[in-house]
Parts: structure tokens; sequence; C-alpha cells
């Protein structure tokens, strides 16, 4: 059997990063090409045939529409190349679980789609990155891997577009997947699906946005008040997302001035501020138009709501059924 070919879209972040030693603190991210890095891979011996394509070489911070829509573009190519069994597409941790769900929302399941990055530089001590590579190969690698959307491999654990979040800003074990836990265990010999696929033959769910429409994101805290809505209307939001206090709360100003701005057009969702939980829809979300954002932290509920609204989904009752279903 022949070895199995991956695109390989480069965008930056820490797994392209240089410390300049072992122990400096201040290291840089997106240094290194991807030409570089597959030929350090290369020493490994891996049996895959890889072809790299740069797209940015970035810190992760810096990623938005313009380089979405390439790799995007980039991504939908290599899908439709029939000698590309699976994409690869490393970058940096920050915003990984963005892209991932941005792209989970707007691409057909059809091969293996697959974020990885790292958490170390390729020049630090430990360093994580051809190790998390080497693993995301594998599962690009994989047939199986695809009908599950968009995958991200971080360390040995395979975790869900849908579920990966950002959960701590150092460690080997910086991401967490919820509700459901990984998806999969990799090493660079073994792949274990722990669930089973649960988007075969599924075409891209929402297109691709033209524009990407002015979501905000109101992180909530004690004591706060209209003002802070006021704000970002002034500003032209078309949606606000609200990182509230427990499972979606605020105070009764803020509330208030939420359920006005909804009155006028602009798509609320209740997200929580807190790690890890659902936000449930209450009897006034009803009257007040707000949506409830289910398992999405602020970051992917400003995604998804990013992707209705340029599809034209605004209405209250139509974008909760779409949260429903994540
Ligand atoms: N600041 C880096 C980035 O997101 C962090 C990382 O890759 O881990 O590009």
């Amino acid at each position: 059997m022949s070895a199995p070919s991956i695109t390989v879209l480069a965008t930056g972040g820490t797994i392209a990063g240089q410390a300049g030693s072992a122990t400096r603190a201040d290291y840089r991210p997106g240094q290194i090409d991807i030409g570089t890095f597959l030929g350090d891979f290369a020493q490994l011996g891996v049996p895959a045939e890889l072809r790299g394509q740069q797209v940015a070489n970035i810190d992760s911070a810096n990623i938005g529409p313009d380089i979405w829509r390439e790799l995007h573009r980039r991504t939908l190519a290599a899908m439709a190349d029939p000698d590309c069994d699976g994409i690869i597409i490393t970058h940096g941790t920050d915003t990984a679980e963005e892209t991932a769900f941005l792209f989970d929302l707007t691409l057909p399941s059809s091969k293996p789609v697959v974020l990885v990055g790292a958490m170390r530089a390729a020049d630090a001590v430990g360093s994580d990155g051809l190790r998390n590579f080497t693993n995301a190969v594998r599962v690009a690698a994989d047939a199986e891997a695809a009908g599950r959307g968009v995958l991200l491999v971080m360390g040995d654990q395979v975790l869900s577009a849908r579920d990966a979040r950002k959960a701590r800003t150092s460690g080997s074990n910086a991401f967490e997947s919820f509700p459901r836990g990984a998806v999969a265990l990799a090493t660079p010999s073994t792949l274990d699906w722990l669930q089973p696929p649960w988007r075969v033959g599924e075409k891209a769910r929402w297109a691709f946005p033209d524009e990407f429409p002015r979501v905000p994101i109101l992180h909530c805290h004690a004591g706060q008040g209209a003002d802070s809505v006021a704000l970002l209307v002034e500003a032209g939001a078309h949606g606000i997302v609200l990182a509230g206090l427990g499972a979606g709360n605020a105070p009764d100003a803020v509330r208030e001035a939420l359920a006005e701005a909804a009155h006028q057009g602009i798509v609320v969702v209740r997200a929580t501020r807190v790690d890890e939980g659902l936000v449930d829809r209450e009897p006034a979300d009803e009257a007040n138009r707000f949506v409830a954002a289910r398992a999405l932290g602020p970051a992917k509920a400003r995604i998804l709501c990013q992707v209705l609204i340029a599809n034209g989904i605004t209405d209250p009752d139509a974008v909760q059924r779409a949260f429903n279903r994540r």
C-alpha cells in the first residue's frame, strides 16, 4: 500500500516557534518555515508523503477573516484533490479553537481535517511540536477520521472542534473537551477511536461568510452597568455574546439593555464566563429574544453567531436551533 498523501497548511504559532535558547521565556511564534519543519519531520521516518504550503507564519492572535478565507479556500482545494488523503493545519494554540470550529461549521466532512499546535517552541526543552505533529499525521492518514468534523490534536488526545477549548495557559495538557471527552487517543504508532463518527457524508453545514459580522463578546462582572451594552450597540454590533455570570446571568441593568438590543434586531447569545458548563434556555429568554449558548463557550458561540448572521439567520428561535444542534 502506498504511503498516505497529506497536505499540510502552515499558519505559524508555537509549533513553528523558536525560543533562541532552551529556557528563555519570551519565545517568538511563527519563525520556522514549513519546508524546514517537514525536513525535520522526515528524519523520523514516518511513512507519509507530505506536501507543505505556507499560508502564514504568525502568532495565532493575528489570525482573522483574511487568513481564514485563504486557509478555507486551500482546504477545500485539498479536499477536492484525489491525490490528497487528509489535511493538516498547523496553528497557534491561542485561537485554534476558533479556527477549528469555524471550519467545522463550513467544511464538508468527507476527508480528515486536523488542526495541530504545540505548547513549547521547537528549541525549548520538552518541545511537543514534532510529537503532536506526528500524532496528527497518523490521524489525517486514517480514513476513519473522516465523518467527524474538524479535529484538533494536542498531546496524545484527538478532540472534536465542537468540544475543544484552550483551558490552560501552559503545559502539554492545555486543552479540554466539553461536554464530550476525547474522540480518540493517538501515538505515532497507534490510534484508538473512542466515539463513532457522527457526521458521515455530511456536506458543509453553512456557507463560509463573505463578510464577518461584528459580534463582540461582553465579559460580565459584578457591578456592571447598562453603558457596557450601549457602547457595543453604538459601535454597530450585529450580535452580542454575553460571557455571563454563572449560567449566563447578568446584573438587571445589563440584562434589560441586552433585551432592548435584541428587540432592535441584534442577536444576543447568553454564554458563561465560567470555565465549563451548560447555559440553558430560561423562561424569560423568549420575551427577551435571547439565545442560550448551551455547551459553547463565548469564543465558539461568537463564531457560530457570526456564521449564522452571515447566512441570514437572525431570528432567535432559528439561532437557538443551531446552538441546540451542537
Ligand atoms: N501565541 C502562540 C500562538 O497562538 C501560542 C501557541 O501557539 O501555543 O500563536
